[in-house]
């Protein structure tokens, strides 16, 4: 992927196929797309594109975009993921308006309808066991056989379901049935269920219903419900869309909105299913959901990924119609590209070393420089100069290798929007360890000018007043897994021997340029020639400051 910022969207069939729709009329304006979580989990970022897809379509053609929760699970739901699931939205920079649903608004309507299939002959209640449900049904080789109790009469079934919804039955004693051809090819058309029994609270309906209905009989009429015209889903549901027109085409719905599937987005070296993320948090392999190595939205919120870059993403990889892999470092590269822009740029030394410049005797001197090179109205910061600095250890070698251009015993190196030093004599602890330099200035080299010699210093470095600076911890994250594909793994081996032993690193000793005191929550920071960092949103304290490493500088896996 090119970094270069003119690359052009990718395609989308979407859009295609809702300008056709709008110029043949078959749609009236506005177009209403909905993006449907289930609130189980924190979102990931293959929910990110599924939100810039569904918002982005509908603000490109001036329709509208519903956040709907799809609660019909009460066992795995809770109130805490519908908050964390909308502060995710707004994050990426979406608003729903006054079009916030859920799909337990519409348990009344839905089973109004249930009744109204009953009485026409297209639904039963069948008690057959889960067991013998699964025999019955048959496999993609052979045909389905219909349920014994698949001709109970309108009465029964009736009376049936009035008491299932009463909660007169245990759980799994009766399920309610749509009557559509247990001999179709399509699995998903021998009689699904529409209703099962569940005693458990729901996070908005507590006991008030004892009977749920199935996401495939909920999700096609809430959609019509909404007057949803285009339901965008994930591929898996393609098979399931046959049963979508059902519900449609048999019932009295004040809408017919049209099922349209795309490819979920799969991203090497993550794992993107809830249940596995829910394994992590819970087995401790990391901090929590928002850990900043996840590939939850909390979490590259944390990391200091911005909105703009997800946005920037997901218009790259567009939307194709077939299973696909995307390279993680086509996100990272447009996180990069829209840090460049609007990170305020800092020094920041992780593992320092002493240098002692034996020739100053100016005392202090306070060095003005920009903020950003290419962006003079985000201001200026002061940079704090004296007789001591800490320069990085990996810009000094001892036995300078023909193409290190830093500093070595002897050597010239320019300190960035400084003066170049000379390195005159190393010095080293009992273990043979170097603990400092005494290094020589040459004043005249202020500001880029030449040396005395005339010789070109090659090398650049940045550095940090070791009077004043701030001490800080800072967090280096590589991949989460080892492996661009973590979930293949031989038969028996789980997907967790992949994970990545070194994707956390903790900088204790890092020393921060003085500016960075007043550094905020809110913006991002280049540590020059280090990489992109943000404020820890948990662990960063006035006084103890945390940074976490968004990004590295330029790819370097
Ligand atoms: P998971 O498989 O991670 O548990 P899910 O599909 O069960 O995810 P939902 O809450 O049902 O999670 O998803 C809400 C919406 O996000 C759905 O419309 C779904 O198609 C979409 N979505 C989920 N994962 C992806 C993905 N990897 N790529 C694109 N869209 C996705
Ligand atoms: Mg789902």
């Amino acid at each position: 992927m090119s970094q270069n910022k003119t690359v052009s969207d990718a395609p989308n069939f979407l859009k295609t196929i809702i300008e056709k729709d709008l110029e043949s009329g078959r749609v009236k304006p506005p177009i209403v797309t909905r993006f449907p979580p289930e609130p189980n989990g924190y979102l990931h970022l293959g929910h990110a594109k599924s939100i810039c897809l569904n918002f982005g379509l509908a603000k490109d053609y001036n329709g509208r975009c519903h956040l709907r929760f799809d609660d019909t699970n009460p066992e795995t739901e809770d109130t805490e993921y519908v908050k964390s699931i909308q502060a995710d939205v707004k994050w990426l920079g979406f608003d729903w308006n006054e079009h916030l649903y859920y799909a337990s608004d519409y348990f009344q309507q839905l089973y109004d309808w249930a009744v109204y299939l009953i009485k026409n002959n297209k639904a039963y209640v069948c008690s057959l066991n889960e067991e013998d449900t699964k025999k019955y049904r048959g496999d993609f080789t052979t045909p389905g056989k219909d349920s014994p109790f698949r001709n109970r009469s309108v009465e029964e079934n009736l009376d049936l379901f009035e008491r299932m919804k009463k909660g007169k039955f245990e759980e799994g004693a009766h399920v309610l049935r749509a009557k559509i051809d247990m001999k179709s090819p399509n699995m998903n058309l021998r009689d699904p269920l529409l209703y099962r029994i569940r005693k458990t609270q729901h996070h908005r309906t507590g006991a008030q219903w004892f009977i749920f209905p199935m996401y495939d009989y909920a999700h096609p009429l809430s959609d019509a419900i909404e007057k949803v015209t285009h339901s965008i889903c994930t591929l898996e549901f393609q098979d399931h869309r046959p049963f979508y027109d059902w519900c449609i085409e048999n019932l009295p719905v004040p809408a017919h909105p049209k099922q349209y599937e795309f490819a979920r987005m799969n991203m090497t070296y993550l794992v993107m299913s809830k249940r596995k993320l829910l394994q992590l948090v819970k087995e401790n392999y990391v901090s929590g959901w928002d850990d900043p190595r996840m590939p939850t939205i909390s979490a590259i919120r944390r990391r200091g990924y911005t909105p703009e870059s997800i946005h920037m993403f997901t218009k790259r990889i567009g939307v194709a119609k077939a299973e696909n892999w995307i390279e993680y470092d086509i996100l990272e590269s447009c996180v990069r590209d829209h840090l460049d822009e609007v990170a305020l740029r800092a020094m920041a030394v992780l593992d320092p070393i002493k240098v002692t410049l034996t020739n100053w005797t100016e005392g202090e001197q306070w060095i003005e420089t920009s903020v950003h090179p290419k962006k003079p109205e985000l201001g200026k910061r002061q940079m704090h100069f004296c007789e001591s600095l800490f320069i990085e250890r990996s810009d000094f070698m001892e036995n300078p290798t023909a193409d290190f251009f830093r500093l070595s015993p002897g050597g010239k190196v320019r300190l960035r929007n400084a003066y170049v030093i000379h390195c005159q004599e190393v010095i080293k602890d009992s273990s043979g360890k170097v603990i400092e330099l005494k290094c020589e200035y040459e004043k005249a080299t202020f500001g880029g000018k030449p040396t005395a010699d005339g010789k070109k210093v090659k090398g650049i470095i940045h550095w940090v007043s070791a009077q004043k600076n701030i001490e800080a911890e800072v967090r280096l994250y590589d991949r989460l897994f080892t492996v661009p594909h973590p979930e293949d793994t031989p038969e028996g081996v789980d997907f967790k021997t992949n994970l990545n032993p070194k994707s956390l690193q903790v900088i204790s000793t890092a020393k921060l340029e003085i500016s960075l005191e007043k550094a905020t929550l809110e913006n991002r920071y280049q540590f020059e020639r280090v990489g992109y960092f943000c404020l820890d949103s948990q662990d960063s304290k006035p006084g103890k400051l945390v940074f976490n490493q968004t990004v590295q500088l330029a790819s370097g896996h």
